[in-house]
């Protein structure tokens, strides 16, 4: 029995939607963030036969054109403290690091080579352990791309992180998103077949690649609004199909589920950029800085 939301702690029972074998998707009746139990340990996802079979897709940032081009002022910086948490093999930090001061947090030792390798500053370890020894207010832009979901508690590690931003500050989080195309479809299935038909969402879900949670947009309101975090930018899109997958049939059916998503204005992508309510200094507005090319 689950007694409240992890998200946006109300009273009202979350519902067990959707049992599956070895686990269950909850969903919270208030904010309907979706979340799993029991929790799955990133710690053991991220092993080395993780990493050697998805290095592919680690090895680059998974933004498409459209994302890069809306998102890219918000990074392409100069001069700024720079902190990517989950920063895997370094593919983002490699693009900036040139021009500003980066740091790397990883859960996962097997990266540390790579990262080593690049010349990426970088802690691993348990994410918490590691921001408790950054100094509060200290970076300039911190990044969690495809992390949120990975977390057993989003709203501690996101009030953390807010806490580790400069005054004018800004968080990056690019999260998975339930309300598009392919979880309608991959939730209507099971739903018809009574729950035997469960390969797609367990896909969809992905709760093997280590994810625990999925948003939508209502869920992830609350959860910032609990952190005293405000939206500057939002975005809703899908991760490049050919960062997910090598096969051409596997592309096709995702691209044709992208256009769909795009033709309704969904997308299983939602990206926000936030800053500090509130800035405990007369700071400047979270304006983009101008960009440079990387
Ligand atoms: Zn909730």
């Amino acid at each position: 029995m689950i007694d409240k939301c992890p998200i946006c702690d109300t009273d009202r029972l979350p519902e067990e939607t959707f049992p599956l074998p070895g686990y269950a998707i909850f969903t919270c009746g208030s904010c309907r963030t979706r979340f799993v139990r029991p929790l799955v340990d990133n710690g053991e996802v991220y092993n080395n036969n993780f990493i050697n079979t998805k290095k592919p897709y680690l090895d680059t940032v998974s933004l498409n054109k459209k994302a890069y081009k809306e998102l890219s002022p918000y990074f392409n910086v100069m001069g700024k403290r720079i902190l990517d948490i989950g920063c895997g093999t370094g593919s983002f930090l490699n693009s900036v690091k040139e021009q500003n001061d980066v740091l790397g947090i990883e859960i996962s030792e097997s990266y540390s080579a790579y990262l080593t390798a690049n010349s990426i500053p970088h802690m691993i370890g348990n994410l918490e352990d590691s921001l408790k020894k950054i100094p509060d207010g200290y970076f300039d832009l911190i990044t969690l791309w495809d992390v949120l979901e990975h977390l057993p508690d989003p709203y501690k590690v996101t009030g953390m992180v807010k806490n580790k931003l400069s005054p004018s500050g800004l968080l990056i989080i690019w999260t998975n998103n339930y309300d598009d195309c392919i979880s309608f479809f991959a939730e209507t299935v099971y739903k018809i077949s009574f729950g035997k038909m469960n390969s797609l969402l367990m896909a969809s879900f992905n709760r093997r690649g280590g994810h625990n949670y999925n948003f939508v947009a209502g869920s992830l309101e609350d959860l910032y609004r609990r952190n005293e975090l405000e939206i500057v930018k939002s975005l809703v899109t899908d991760t490049a199909s050919g960062k997910l997958t090598n096969s051409l049939p596997f592309r096709v059916i995702l691209e044709l589920f992208y256009t769909a998503n795009k033709l309704l204005g969904k997308g299983k992508i939602i990206c926000h950029v936030l800053k500090k309510m509130n800035p405990d200094s007369c700071s400047a507005p979270a304006e983009p800085e101008e960009k440079n090319s990387i």
